[in-house]
Order: structure tokens, then C-alpha cells, then sequence
């Protein structure tokens, strides 16, 4: 019995990438020994992207399937709804742009047939074409994640990757309702293999992911996979109560010692109520960022909503 892949393909306003998508993917995998089935996912696209998915899945109808979701969920919810609908034993998630280079599934999948491993990601080795800024922010953000969680995320892996049936069905089992998937494939644990490879731009429409859109992601991702910024009161508490006894010894010491010199200073005591009042206030909009968390995961709200599939 040959092995069936999937290809999950999550969407958002990709009208011109999807008809370039197609037939570049279906060069490369109609070469490999294999089933494949197609999953595009309409994540609310404001363009012709339904139709081209209509269109396409009118040309194959066995093969070739979409899910369209009543408005936008973001890629995360694409993602699940994917790998949900998915029915392959091994299932690889693209981007429609063909910033996922098609050419790399034997690769791929030569490697998680070997039984060693159980995912296959592509690890960008270069960030050409990307604002240093932006470059800069993302190695900061891997830093920092990688200090304080214990999920470990390597960095410049995108979410192209091969996944066993048994990781998808790990990755499917966490129903979170905040999906920080670069967090997720590795909190599941199983055993990846990077693959390096140079950086490639968009075939066709431009890049959701404003600086500032990146930048919330990544707070996401901390506050999703590490406890860590809500120890930061407690540190900051004892760091300060530790300054004001010691300020306490110097000013009764002070007292004996020279007698009426400790009046003059409102103004450093003006900035130090502002400080801690600040601290304070950054304490609590960390603990509340979680707390709003908690609220999105209580009310247990469906990941997406499906308008059409077939
Ligand atoms: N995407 C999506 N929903 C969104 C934003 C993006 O499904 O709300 C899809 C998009 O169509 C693309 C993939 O997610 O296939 C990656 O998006 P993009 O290329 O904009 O990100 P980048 O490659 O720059 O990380
Ligand atoms: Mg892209």
C-alpha cells in the first residue's frame, strides 16, 4: 500500500499565489511514490481566493479539498483546521506564497520514511530581504523565549514542516485556544530534523505581518509557553524591599551621627513613588495579560468557524 500525504495550505488573500502554488507543488510530488491530497484553507480572504480554491478543486475534486472559514481566524486557526482535516499518514504544511520551496519534499520525506525521525521542519539560514529591524527583533524574541521557557524553539524554523500521523494527532490533542504553533510542535516533543535553507522571497501579494503584529506575536509566545514574567513582581518586590531596609539602616544611622541633615530630598523621593508606582502597574498588566488568557480558554470558543467545505 503506497503512503498518503497531505498538504495543508493555509490562505489569507493569496488570489495570485495559489494558481502558481498548485502546479509548482504537483511538478515535485507526482515524482514521489505517493497518495497526496491537497487541504487549502480560506482563512476570511477578502480576494478571489475562494473562487481559485472552487476552481481548483473542481480540476481534482478526489484530491484537491478546502475549508473556508466564515471570517478571519488568523494562520494558527488555518493551521488546526488543517491538520484536523487531513487524512494522510504524513502531512506537510505550506504557505500558499511559495516561500515553502516545493522542491524540498523528497528531502523531506525521505528522511521521515528512515523511521528516525518524526518531523521534517526547514530551518531558514539566512533573513535576505527582510529589514533588519525586524531581523533584529526576531533574534531578541528567540533569546529571550529560549531563556525562559522550557520549550526550546529554534530559530528561523518556519512552519513548513513533515509531520508523522502520530505528531499530528499529539499537535491536534492540545486544544488551547491561543495556538503559539511554533511552541506547540515542540512542546509535543518526538524527534525533528532541521533542514537549512536560503531564505526566499513571495511569489506574488505582500506579507501580512506588520513589525508591530510580529512584535504582539512573540509577547503570545512567551505568554503562552512561560511562567516566567509573573515571577518578575516577585523579584522586583524583593529587590526593592531589600534597597529600603538598607535605606532605613543609613537614615537612622544618619540620625545619630549628624542630627538634622536628612530633610533636603523631595525630589528623588517624587521619582522613586513614580518608579515603583510604574513597577507596580507593569506588574499588573503582566499578570493581566494572563488573566485574559485564562478568560479566552474558559469561554472554550470554537478554534474557527467553517463556511464551506468540501
Ligand atoms: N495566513 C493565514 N491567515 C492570516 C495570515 C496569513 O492563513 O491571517 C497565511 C498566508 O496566506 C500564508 C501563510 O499564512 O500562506 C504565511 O503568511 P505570510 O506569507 O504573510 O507570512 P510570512 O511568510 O511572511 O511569515
Ligand atoms: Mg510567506
Amino acid at each position: 500500500m503506497t503512503a498518503k500525504l497531505s498538504i495543508v495550505v493555509p490562505c489569507y488573500n493569496e488570489q495570485e499565489a495559489i494558481p502558481l502554488f498548485y502546479p509548482a507543488v504537483e511538478k515535485v510530488v507526482s515524482k514521489m511514490p505517493l497518495e497526496t491530497e491537497y487541504w487549502f484553507i480560506n482563512d476570511g480572504s477578502a480576494d478571489d481566493t475562494l473562487n481559485e480554491m472552487r476552481k481548483l478543486h473542481a480540476t481534482d475534486p478526489q484530491r484537491v479539498h478546502y475549508v473556508s472559514f466564515s471570517r478571519n481566524f488568523g494562520k494558527e486557526a488555518g493551521l488546526y483546521a488543517g491538520l484536523e482535516a487531513a487524512t494522510g499518514d504524513y502531512v506537510v504544511v505550506m504557505d500558499a506564497d511559495l516561500q515553502d520551496p516545493p522542491e524540498y519534499l523528497p528531502e523531506m520525506y525521505k528522511y521521515i520514511t528512515s523511521g528516525e525521525y518524526d518531523c521534517v521542519g526547514m530551518r531558514r539560514t539566512d533573513r535576505k530581504g527582510e529589514a533588519k529591524f525586524k531581523s533584529f527583533l526576531s533574534d531578541q524574541f528567540y533569546n529571550v523565549i529560549n531563556r525562559i521557557s522550557d520549550t526550546k524553539i529554534v530559530s528561523g524554523a518556519r512552519d513548513y514542516r513533515m509531520m508523522t500521523r502520530q505528531m499530528v494527532d499529539a499537535v491536534l490533542s492540545m486544544k488551547e485556544y491561543n495556538r503559539f504553533s511554533k511552541g506547540i510542535f515542540n512542546w509535543v516533543g518526538f524527534k525533528t530534523k532541521y533542514l537549512p535553507y536560503k531564505n526566499v522571497e513571495r511569489v506574488a501579494g505582500t506579507t501580512d505581518w506588520s513589525t508591530w503584529k510580529l512584535f504582539k506575536y512573540a509577547i503570545d509566545g512567551i505568554t503562552d509557553f512561560s511562567e516566567a514574567p509573573l515571577a518578575l513582581a516577585t523579584w522586583i518586590g524583593g529587590v526593592t524591599a531589600f534597597i529600603a531596609v538598607v535605606g532605613l539602616i543609613v537614615v537612622i544611622v544618619r540620625y545619630f551621627v549628624d542630627p538634622g541633615s536628612s530633610t533636603v530630598g523631595w525630589a528623588s523621593l517624587v521619582c522613586i513613588m513614580l518608579f515603583l508606582g510604574g513597577v507596580q502597574l507593569l506588574c499588573l498588566g503582566i499578570v493581566g495579560r494572563y488573566i485574559g488568557r485564562i478568560y479566552m480558554q474558559v469561554k472554550k470558543r470554537p478554534i474557527y468557524i467553517v463556511k464551506e467545505k468540501k
